[in-house]
């Protein structure tokens, strides 16, 4: 019988045979071998990323990694490390205002997050110019996905438009909220009995 390979945990510096560590389909492993973790390490590093805080920093990451390789793509900037240098976008910094964006909403249409079918997914970056250079914070900024989506076919007198509408129907939607639950069976009542209503 030959001789089991073994290869370490970088997490719980354990030693295994190659079958405890996840293999990509084309049989490199899923991350290079000085940073190979064990099928365990790899599962709870995964819940925590899901759940504990880490989820803002992973998504923070790979909304860096997304946005970088786009702008080096159209030539916008010469290096990853130009985006954080120059524009401000700290991955730190960037998780902890998705953080609290989470806890206090979208800034466009007030609706929060943890009631939007996705959830943290709904959390995208928002270039506000794309015709600007993209500032952190100033340029880029956290939005919802729908409005995200919706401010992409807009120009920005239209998206100032549909934000003042948007607001008009919530108040609206609001104020009917507020209204007795009972007024509109009593005002149906009333109509279909032919009574008359004085106001
Ligand atoms: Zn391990
Ligand atoms: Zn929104």
């Amino acid at each position: 019988m030959s001789e089991t390979r073994t290869l370490q945990c970088v997490e719980c510096h354990e030693r295994f045979g190659e079958k405890f560590f996840r293999l990509h389909t084309r049989g490199t492993y899923t991350c290079p071998k000085r940073k190979l973790r064990c099928k365990c390490c790899e599962q709870n590093r995964r819940d925590a990323a899901k759940t504990g805080v880490g989820r803002f920093l992973k998504k923070a990451q790979n909304a860096f990694g997304h946005h970088a390789r786009s702008f080096l793509h159209a030539g916008k900037i010469k290096s990853r490390e130009e985006l954080r240098a120059k524009y401000g976008w700290d991955v730190r910094v960037m998780a902890h205002d998705i953080e609290h964006k989470f806890s206090n909403g979208c800034h466009y249409c007030h609706r929060l997050y943890r009631t939007m079918a996705n959830g943290l997914s709904s959390i995208t970056l928002d270039i506000v110019d794309v015709k600007k250079e993209p500032y952190y914070a100033v340029n880029a900024n956290w939005c919802c996905e729908s409005c995200n989506r919706e401010k992409q076919d807009m120009s920005p007198e239209e998206w100032a438009e549909h934000l003042l509408n948007w607001e008009r129907a919530e108040r609206a939607r609001a104020r009917i909220a507020a209204m007795d639950p009972f007024a509109d069976s009593l005002l149906e009542g009333l109509l279909s009995s032919g009574g008359v209503i004085t106001i």
